[in-house]
This record gives structure tokens, sequence and C-alpha cells, in this order.
């Protein structure tokens, strides 16, 4: 048994209370680590180790922040079988995906950072003989970096690195499902030389110590992943005392094949975007909207391809592992359900897997309107819809028949169509005849329920910084 434990002040130590709670194994059911039931004695000793330690941290040259978050990448690389084999164990993925995708990612993630802010530059206004105004960037204090359990350590990373290098303090709360590579990465980090309290990362359940973190008046801004509805919490305390916040929420993305696409590129990319992390990726394709000429040709191609994916023992060669929890499990069977009841008609999949473990068949779905609750809801698993479009319009009309904004794929070989129709699609990233295709320094995030503000390159840079002007008369 593992007992996982928090990171505070630069040491790895139990709760205070001593009360853990279990994490399960998703491949078999089983608990196989504990992890501190956080309590605000805990909390109350992060901020404290934070606010100590932000003074040095942030009077330090960049060159010298910069160099710790390149140990702390080098280090990850140097670690990437273990941390593989943690995620997957902790979240279901198969081990490959987080060796190819999750591990090499999060060191990316501070390997940019560290780069980043060294190469980062500022504004001057000057006012021709009369001032100059220049534009300075100072860090916030101590931030929250509240990340979920789909992509563990590349998404806690994806906020730690910009919050570090712009020289605040973090607090970082891991989804209590997935909390394992988080409490490795602290190893990492003591391993680093990292300054003692410069992050801090405290466990336990979203809804009672990241409620607590959220609202402490020593948080000066919080970056947020997650679902939409706790989206909506987060904002409406930090709006309460004014606090920055970032909310990088859910998404019910559509995927737009024209006739004119390359229909064997479509359907091999859209099997990946619909299916790969189990389709527990925010940025996953759900709703599959294809050109009425080409929609039997399509569906039956996909069909034979998703009916080929692997599920299995995530330690094992396969393409989907099982998901990431029994009530994740009951709510993406819900969803199906609820589609069939609706008159859906499953081609392939739509049900559980295996005797033990939270397995479920990669499932398509057809005949439901883009207003049915599977093509309305996030379900966030193996589960996709295909419907047929008539032209531009209508699928434009169709994509954006959802309170959710974050991603859309279009496949199509006519560019003027693919900036056309781009352009009328409400969602914060668009890929065009390729998915996931992803350069750090792009701004990432979401419109309408999918989010607030942007992550990525510079706007990260800005989001963990306060803006001044300082003007001074010639
Ligand atoms: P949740 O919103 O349930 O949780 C996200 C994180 O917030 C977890 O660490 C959780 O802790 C914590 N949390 C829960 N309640 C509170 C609260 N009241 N105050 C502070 N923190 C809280 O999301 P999931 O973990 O279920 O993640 C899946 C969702 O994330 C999907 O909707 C998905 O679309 C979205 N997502 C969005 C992405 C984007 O970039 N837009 C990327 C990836 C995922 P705990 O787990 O312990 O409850």
């Amino acid at each position: 048994m593992i007992t996982i434990k928090n990171y505070i002040n630069g040491e790895l130590v139990d709760p205070a209370n001593g009360n853990y709670l279990d994490n399960y194994n998703p491949a078999d059911e089983t608990v196989y680590s504990l992890i501190p039931n956080s309590s605000e004695e805990d909390l109350e000793r992060t901020i404290l180790s934070a606010k100590k330690a932000f003074p040095a941290w942030s009077q330090l040259s960049i060159d010298k922040r910069s160099r710790y978050l390149i140990k702390v990448a080098d280090l990850i690389e140097a670690n990437l079988d273990k941390l593989a084999e943690a995620e997957s164990l902790d979240n279901g993925k198969p081990v490959s995906l987080a060796r190819k995708v999750d591990i090499p990612r999060a060191a990316a993630n501070f390997r940019f950072f560290a780069s980043a802010i060294v190469n980062e530059s500022t504004q001057a206004h000057i006012m021709e003989g009369v001032a100059i105004n220049y534009t300075r960037r100072a860090p916030l204090g101590v931030v929250a970096c509240i990340s979920p359990w789909n992509l563990p350590l590349y998404l806690l990373t994806w906020k730690i690195a910009p919050a570090l290098a712009t020289g605040n303090c973090v607090i970082a709360k891991p989804s209590e499902v997935t909390p394992y590579t988080a409490f490795l990465l602290s190893e990492l980090f003591i391993e680093a030389g990292i300054p003692a309290g410069v992050l801090n990362i405290i466990h336990g359940k979203g809804a009672e110590i990241g409620q607590k973190l959220v609202e402490h008046k020593e948080i000066k801004a919080i970056s947020f992943t997650g679902g939409t509805s706790t989206g909506r919490i987060i904002g409406t305390e930090a709006a309460k005392q004014f606090k920055k916040v970032s909310l990088e929420l859910g998404g019910k993305n559509p995927v737009l094949i024209f006739d004119d696409c390359d229909l064997e590129k479509a359907v091999e990319t859209t099997v990946k975007s619909s299916f790969t992390n189990q389709g527990e990726i925010c940025l996953c394709g759900s709703r599959i909207f294809i050109q009425e000429a080409i929609y039997e040709d399509f569906r039956s191609r996909f069909v034979e391809k998703v009916k080929n994916l692997r599920v299995g023992d995530p330690k094992t060669e396969v393409d989907l592992g099982p998901l990431v929890s029994e009530a994740h499990l009951r709510k993406v069977e819900m969803y199906v359900n609820e589609a069939i009841a609706q008159g859906g008609k499953v081609l392939t999949g739509g049900g559980r897997l295996g005797q033990a473990g939270y397995f479920f068949e990669p499932t398509v779905i057809e005949g439901l309107d883009e207003y049915c609750v599977i093509n309305q809801e996030e379900v966030f698993g193996p589960v996709v819809t295909l419907v047929p479009f008539k032209e531009e319009q209508d699928a434009v009309k169709k994509a954006n028949a959802t309170v959710y904004g974050l991603a859309a794929v279009i496949w199509s070989q006519d560019v003027q169509r693919a900036h056309r129709v781009a352009h009328q699609i409400e969602s914060g990233i668009v890929w065009v005849n390729c998915w996931m295709l992803r350069d750090l320094r792009t701004p990432f995030g979401g419109m309408k329920e999918s989010g607030v503000g942007r992550e990525g390159g510079s706007d990260a840079l800005h989001f963990f910084t306060e803006t001044q002007n300082v003007c001074i008369k010639l």
C-alpha cells in the first residue's frame, strides 16, 4: 500500500488530522494507495510556507528560476517510466499513452516556461519629448492551481510551471481521484533542490479542502481546470474577493467532416480524437457531423475501425484502458442508456466490459439530433454520436448548438471553406485536418461555458502577473 503525503514547506508530511482517503486502481477496483484527507490546519501550513518563500523566490533572478525549472524537467524525463506507470495505475490510461504523451508533456511544460520567462520582453510607450511609460509585470504572491483527473501530471504542470516561472509561490490541489504523480512530482522538487515553500501540494476532497483553498484570503489568483459546474462555484467565490481567475472547463466538441475531405485521414484521426485516453480529454470530439453525400461511407469505415480498438489491461499494448472511477463509469452508462431511450441506435459498443475494472466499450451512436441530451451534455468518455448535415451553414448551426465552446475540428480540402467555417464556430480552438496538434505558445481556452481566459504562452505569463504602468516625465 502506497501512502501519499502532502508536500508542505519542502517536506513530505502526513495530514494533521491523520485522516486518509482510499485511492482505487481503476483496472481492478482495488485500493492501492491512501491519500491525505487534508483539513484547514494543513491548508494554513501551506499558506504560511508559501508566504515565507515568496520574497526570496520572486526576487531570484529570472535566470536562476529558469534553471530550477529546467532541473525539474530533466528529472521528469529521467523518471519517464516510473511516472508513466504511476499515471496509468492511478487513472487507467494505457502506460504507452502516458509514456508518449502525458509525461513528456509535463517535462515540456517546465522546459517551455523556463525558456519563455528568459525570452519575455515588456512594452514601452514613448510620449515624444514628454515622458516614457514602461510596463512592468510583477508576480502576484501565493496562487492556487487546481487540476482534474484526466491528464493529471500534464495539466497540473501546465499551471504550476508558468506560475513559478513568473515568481509566484504555488499551492496545488490535484484531483483526489488521481493524486499519485503529483506526489511523485513533490519528490522530484525535493531532489531538484527547489527552495522550500515555493511549491506546496495539498491532497484531499475538492468540495472541502479545494473550496477552502479558493476562499482563502491569501490566495491572489486561481487557475482551475475541471468541470463547468465546479468552475461556476470557483468563479463566484473568486469574484467575491476580486481574485484573478482562469477557468478551463468542459466541452462538447464538434468534428465537421465535409464531403471534399481526405476521407481516409479524416476517419483515422477521428477515431483518435474520439477515443484517445478513453475519450477523457477535454479536447476529444464527441459530436461528429458528416456531410450527407459521404455519411454512409464515413460511418462504415469509422465503425469498422472502432470495432478493432483494443480495450484492456492498461499495462499491455491496448488502445483504451478502464475509465477513471466507478462513479464516472456509471455516468457514462447513464448517458448511453438515455441516448437509447431517446431513439439512438448503437452502431458498436454500448456497455461495460469484463468482470472487474471500470472498462467501457468504445461506443458509436446515430439517429439523434443535435438537441438530444447526449449531444448537449458532456459525457467525457468513449462515446460519440454521428449526425448528418446538408451544407456549410447547417454544419455551423449544428456545431454551435451547445452551451460549450472549447475545441472543434474541420475536415475539408478547401482552404477558403476551412477559414470561413472556422471563423463562424464558437470555440476557442479550431483544428483543420488535424487534432491535438499543440504549440505551447498559442492561446488555449474556451468560449461560452467552456471557460474564461486563456492559458499557454504569454497569456499564462500575463495571468500570473500584475501589470503596472510606470510613467516618467522627461
Ligand atoms: P471537477 O470539476 O470535478 O474537479 C476538478 C478539480 O477541482 C479537482 O481537483 C477537484 O478535486 C477540484 N474541486 C472540486 N470541487 C471543488 C471546489 N468546490 N472548490 C475547489 N476545487 C474543487 O472535474 P473533474 O476532475 O471531474 O474533471 C473533468 C472535467 O474537467 C471535465 O468537465 C473536463 O471537460 C474538464 N477539463 C477541461 C479541460 C480544459 O482545458 N478546458 C481539460 C481537462 C479537463 P476532487 O477531484 O478532489 O473533487
